[in-house]
């Protein structure tokens, strides 16, 4: 029988979870941010699970056990801020080596804890088990639209204007410096493109603003990179999109960073993952009365990086000379050719 290994993550997502019968209730099941279940009429529930596995997802070498416990809870809002909902409770499961020190896993809570009250989510419970060998936690996160309306990655319109929130690309980069694949000398360079993989901000106030404030027509978070992530509101949505490489926003230090070290910065933006910003589409007209009352509400950029095309299939990206390419940027996959060696 054949093993897992390079059939990819989301053929093998697919193949796990092909023809599962949903009950009545189950409004989005596998597939989105998160999945919604009514609870009661016009009631829902948003439900997301992520699970961090040392080695793979963070190591103990380079992030401290408080930042690991306060990443681990950030992808699991960001995925609630995808569907532009807010949270309601978290249960944290932890899987330890039999070997670790008590002050790890304290602080590893003391992460944990201090992200919930940041962003006003009860931790209700868990589990706690022993692991052979790797730190395990496993987050489930459970929240609620407001007033009943959540966004999918579904509903793209040929037209729609596509828009990031922040910038893109200094996290992946923050991977390479921690994993030494890449040497940056000046320290605050440095330090920010760590910080930006080690500390994301989930965009939980900015999910919950556009969704309230504005009709959006789809919405992720980009977890797996630009590239992936808009691929699968294309996939969703059943349609194309156009996007400009020069217009797809990276920060100064991670331009500086690249600059000297001759590298392409969009490559890194495209196909680096765990930037967790949100990726959103809306028509023109409601993109113009975002842009303006944007920067009175928040202090990170917005950006219209290209539009959706129903008459394209899969994304092309306009390079900075003007020619059109078809878009072909790997993002991170578990189960990919590329992350067997
Ligand atoms: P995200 O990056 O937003 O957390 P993923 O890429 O991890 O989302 O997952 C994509 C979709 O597949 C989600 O809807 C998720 O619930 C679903 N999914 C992932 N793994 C499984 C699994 N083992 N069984 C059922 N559904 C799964
Ligand atoms: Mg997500």
């Amino acid at each position: 029988m054949k093993n897992i290994g390079g059939i990819g993550e989301f053929e093998l997502i697919r193949l796990l979870t092909n023809g599962l019968a949903y009950d009545e209730r189950t409004i989005v099941g596998v597939g989105d941010d998160c999945a919604v279940y009514e609870i009661s009429k016009d009631r829902y529930i948003l439900a997301t699970c992520d699970m961090l596995i040392e080695d793979i997802h963070f190591s103990r070498k380079t992030a401290s056990p408080f930042l690991i416990g306060c990443k681990a809870l950030a992808c699991s809002l960001s995925d609630i801020a995808a569907m532009g909902g807010r949270p309601l409770f978290v249960l944290a499961s932890i899987g330890l080596p039999a070997d670790i020190s008590q002050e790890f896993v304290q602080d590893l809570y003391i992460g944990i804890r201090s992200i919930c009250s940041d962003f006003q989510v009860s931790l209700i419970g868990g589990d706690t088990v022993r692991s052979p060998e790797k730190v395990v936690i496993d987050i489930l996160m459970l929240g609620e639209p407001p007033n009943g309306k959540y966004v999918l990655r579904s509903g793209a319109k040929s037209g729609d204007i596509i828009t990031v929130t922040g910038t893109l690309g200094d996290s992946a980069v923050g991977l390479q410096l921690l994993s030494g694949k890449l040497s940056e000398k000046d320290v605050e360079r440095r330090s920010q493109l760590i910080e930006a993989h080690l500390a994301p901000e989930p965009r939980l106030r900015e999910g919950l603003f556009l969704n309230e404030h504005f009709a959006l027509h789809s919405m992720i978070d980009i977890s797996d990179g630009l590239a992936g992530d808009l691929g699968h509101i294309c996939e969703m949505s059943k349609v194309g999109a156009r996007i400009r490489a020069d217009k797809i926003p990276v920060s100064m230090t991670l331009n500086d960073v690249c600059r000297d070290a001759g590298l392409d910065p969009v490559q890194y933006a495209l196909g680096g993952g765990e930037d967790y910003e949100l990726l959103f589409t809306l028509s023109p007209d409601e993109f113009n009365r975002l842009q303006d009352c944007w920067p009175d509400e928040f202090d990170i950029p917005l950006t219209h990086i290209g539009e959706i095309d129903g008459s394209l299939e899969g994304i092309r990206i306009i390079s900075p000379d003007g020619k059109e390419h078809p878009l072909d940027v790997h993002s991170f996959d578990h189960f990919g050719p590329t992350m067997l060696s």
